[in-house]
């Protein structure tokens, strides 16, 4: 029998908490809909502080999927009620450039594999990329992050993926700036540098995926920039290490705990090995996690 009282006092209850992480991120993999209001509670009670939202056009979606964060009754306002932040990108390259948009006109805005000249129907989000050496692209991008951001007040990082795939350009000035992370972080660096100069507030995050495993020899202005270096378990500390050292900014880890998509993934059960591993990269100086 549980006791009926009429009040309930919960007496020199004033609990401060520093987390050790700043950045607990969350992956919006799913079709947004009325359950997200419920994901943001969920986030909230698992000590997550944002939400990493998807402006690809992804499977279920019709259009641009961020659409639905405004009309989805209450989801902004969940998310204001508590303090989450919201992180709008993931693999978003086509959505900064669309190939639609500008491949008739600008092709060497994709990139070319194997001395081919790119088509429209290979650049897919599963195996194009864009051509990281051209400038033009840079400052295409850095417009229209800033326009983003403009419009969705509400978005406090953006994210410069790349594609969800390989597909990385290999014409002769990608390949004379080095490796594919030199090339990518060529790009980085220079959206990272005009965004910050227009709105000295906003942050970019950057992927390290793929075929941009290492560390580049390029410096990325780290001012307003996050790398998240995805590795999947256990994580490939020498590389968060190289990172950490390559002074692009603050590095997160991409983890895969839960799985690579919740529908059709098995959780990775250990946790005192994330436990451990969560502690490490404490110890590293990581700002956090990004959850897959
Ligand atoms: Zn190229």
């Amino acid at each position: 029998m549980i006791p009926r009282r009429p009040t309930l006092a919960a007496p020199g209850l004033n609990v401060v908490e520093r987390p050790a992480l700043s950045y607990r991120a969350f992956l919006q993999l799913e079709v947004v809909g009325p359950a997200t209001v419920d994901w943001v509670d969920w986030m909230a009670k698992n000590r997550m502080n944002r939400m990493v939202a998807t402006l690809y056009p992804a499977k279920g979606y019709k259009g641009q999927p961020y659409a639905q964060f405004r009309s989805v009754p209450g989801l902004l306002d969940a998310f204001r009620r508590r303090g989450l932040a919201i992180e709008a990108g993931n693999h978003a390259a086509f959505h900064w450039i669309p190939p639609a948009e500008f491949h008739a006109a600008k092709p060497e805005f994709y990139s070319r594999v194997r001395g081919k000249t790119n088509r429209l129907e290979d650049l897919r989000l599963d195996r194009g990329q864009l051509c990281y050496a051209n400038d033009e692209i840079a400052s295409i991008t850095a417009d229209r992050v800033l326009e983003f951001a403009r419009a969705h007040p509400e978005v406090d990082l953006l994210s410069l993926y790349t594609n969800d795939g390989y597909g990385y350009c290999e014409c002769a000035r990608c390949a004379a700036l080095g490796t594919p992370s030199d090339a990518y972080c060529t790009y980085v660096d220079r959206v990272a540098r005009r965004v910050h100069e227009a709105r000295p507030d906003l942050r970019l995050s950057f992927l390290s995926y793929n075929a941009i495993k290492d560390p580049p020899r390029v410096r990325v202005f780290g001012t307003n920039t996050l790398c998240v270096v995805a590795t999947w378990p256990p994580t490939d500390q020498t590389r968060l290490e190289g990172w950490l050292a390559s002074g692009a900014g603050q590095v997160a880890l991409y983890e895969y705990y839960m799985g690579s998509y919740s529908d059709r993934s098995f959780p990775w059960v250990a946790p005192r090995a994330i436990a451990d591993e969560l502690r490490t990269i404490h110890r590293l100086g990581l700002a956090g996690v990004a959850s897959q």
